[in-house]
């Protein structure tokens, strides 16, 4: 995990330009910020650190900081633009309410999958999507006073969210493991179930305890509104699995290859999306998790692999017997 918590400035500064201590400290105080602020909001946060700053530096800043893109520039619709910072803050979309003026973050693997399937149909290359719903939000329709503090910070939202999924998955493979061990007769085969059911175990174990000192950064973080919406992710994605064990005449091969499935699946949807993250919490806990489904995919087809020998194995034993019989492989799926 990265443990700055800013990024480093003279990296990010465009090759000829100078350093400038005013525009450190304009950056530097925007990147304190949460939500979306005008360029006017800024400038009165900034005159209350330092009346030296003229509102030309911090519009100028600004505009710098869009190029080199440690700012995002968003328009709500208001005639005018307001900022919010890219650094550490995963890409999302935007609920905005016309009442109160907020706006609240959250981010959609539908939508995001939806926008790359038009776009490759129409061999569109898509650098940016624009997702804006206007309306008003549940304080506002309620009556009640919106809660001053904001929305909360989108990266800590995203990293509980992040958690939350994996949880759930770890749930539904433990879920699925513990069922597959219970039905399978071959000691052997229950071992290896057993085993995956223990390590996660293990692994819900430690990302219990991980939520929970996240919990700690923010008293509010539990109650707020959800961030990530991943549909299919949401009841872990062995759920399905743990299903189609329920299935008569289920043995240890049809087990062992819905468990690759769904290994397989999870890898593929934690990599993929931490891939697409930008650099974060929530990222981090993506790709971390998506390496540990690997090594269980592994584990599994190669235990797949020694039962298909084991079984070929005895079935050459057999018909070794009978000459005309040919001992023909049968074909891996797996
Ligand atoms: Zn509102
Ligand atoms: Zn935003």
């Amino acid at each position: 995990m990265a443990s700055s918590a800013l990024p480093d400035l003279d990296q990010l500064r465009p090759a000829g330009t100078k350093r400038s201590g005013k525009r450190d400290q304009i950056v530097n105080t925007f990147l304190k910020q949460e939500g979306h602020l005008s360029a006017d909001d800024l400038v009165d946060i900034i005159k209350r650190e330092d009346q030296r700053i003229s509102r030309a530096t911090v519009y100028r800043t600004l505009q710098w900081m869009v190029t080199a893109g440690i700012a995002r520039k968003v328009d709500f619709g208001e005639g005018r633009f307001r900022f919010e910072h890219s650094y550490r803050h995963p890409r999302h979309f935007h609920l905005i309410c016309k009442t109160c003026n907020r706006s609240f973050e959250f981010l959609s693997s539908d939508i995001e999958s939806l926008v790359e399937e038009i776009a490759a149909a129409r061999g569109f290359t898509a650098r940016q999507s624009v997702v804006q719903i206007y309306g008003e939000c549940e304080s506002c329709q309620a009556g009640r006073a919106p809660q001053s503090e904001g929305a909360g910070n989108s990266e800590l939202l995203f990293a509980r969210d992040a958690m939350r999924i994996a949880i759930a998955t770890e749930r539904s493979g433990r879920e699925f493991y513990t069922r597959a061990a219970r039905l399978v007769k071959n000691v052997r085969g229950r071992h290896v179930f057993e085993k995956l059911a223990t390590e996660e175990i293990d692994h819900l174990e430690r990302l219990e305890a991980r939520y929970k000192t996240l919990l700690e950064r923010d008293p509010e973080l539990e109650a707020r509104p959800t961030f990530l919406f991943f549909k299919g992710a949401a009841n872990g994605l062995f759920a399905e699995g743990a299903e189609l064990l329920k299935k008569p005449g289920m043995d240890e091969a049809e087990a062992l290859r819905i468990g690759i499935r769904c290994e397989r699946n999870s890898h593929r949807f934690f990599k993929r999306y931490g891939e697409k993250f930008e650099d974060s919490e929530g990222k981090q806990i993506f790709l971390e998790f998506a390496e540990e489904e690997r090594e269980h995919l592994d584990l599994l087809i190669r235990e797949y692999r020694a039962l298909i020998t084991r079984t070929h194995g005895r079935r050459r034993a057999r018909t070794a017997k009978r000459p005309a019989a040919k001992a023909r492989p049968r074909r891996q799926s797996a």
